[in-house]
């Protein structure tokens, strides 16, 4: 799942505060599932946002509305009426639902209240660790399963730099070293074998850097 955290009151307050009817927009998916910016918490942001203006002497209304996706059109378009009353609106989603909000909207003014990190697995209850960075071209048959992309602090594809320590990355001890958990995997695995492989220069043109991608399905009409 994506996560993302709430931005500093403060500095939402920045954003907001010329705004005379502001609209809160929360999302019933990824962020309502790390407790940042569903529901519940677009609400308790909008009545933290009602009584800061009101102490502050700014006049206006917050509203707020969530939906269950703000990455779909056709979310977003169900919330035509509320957006089109309001000045500014806020959205609590990942960094895609504010910037869905605008294309959908091109002449609404549309900010973020989220800071989006990762794309996470739930390792336990309420923590969530980085396990894939979108690099376009998987290569985890190779590593046990583990990504050396998103999990190795030097995204290393041949094994270990010389900073790990038992067991740990050399950024931090609390971090494991990816490489000792490809190795773990592999020899649990029976297939330490893999380690003699030597993977060549990645392919980074279906990445990111390559510029922004688009994914379409072949065969499918809109
Ligand atoms: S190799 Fe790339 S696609 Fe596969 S998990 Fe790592 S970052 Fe994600
Ligand atoms: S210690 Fe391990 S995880 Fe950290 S940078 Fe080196 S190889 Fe990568």
């Amino acid at each position: 799942m994506i996560t993302a955290e709430r931005k500093n009151f403060d500095e939402i307050r920045r954003m907001t505060d010329g705004a005379q009817k502001l609209l809160v927009v929360g999302c019933n998916t990824c962020v309502a599932v790390c407790l940042t910016g569903g529901e519940k918490e677009a609400e308790i942001l909008a009545s933290q946002l009602r009584l800061a203006r009101k102490q502050d002497g700014i006049g206006g209304s917050v509203e707020t509305v969530t939906v269950l996706r703000q990455c779909e059109n056709e979310y977003l378009d169900s919330i035509s009426e509320q957006v089109q009353k309001a000045d500014l609106v806020l959205s609590t989603a990942c960094s895609i639902g504010p910037q869905g909000l605008v294309f959908r909207y091109p002449t609404k003014a549309v900010v973020p209240a989220m800071n989006t990190n990762m794309m996470g697995y739930v390792k336990e209850h309420h923590v969530w660790t980085e396990y894939c960075v979108a690099c376009g071209f998987c290569i985890i048959a190779f590593t046990g399963g583990i990504c050396p992309i998103a999990r190795c602090a030097k995204t290393l594809l041949n094994g270990p730099c010389g900073g790990s320590q038992g067991g740990r990355c050399e950024i931090s001890p609390d971090v494991p070293c990816a490489w000792q958990e490809i190795y773990d995997r592999l020899a649990a695995l029976g297939q330490l074998d893999m380690l003699k492989r030597i993977l060549g220069p990645k392919k980074w043109n279906a990445s990111n850097s390559g510029g922004p991608r688009t994914m379409k399905m072949e065969g499918f009409k809109p």
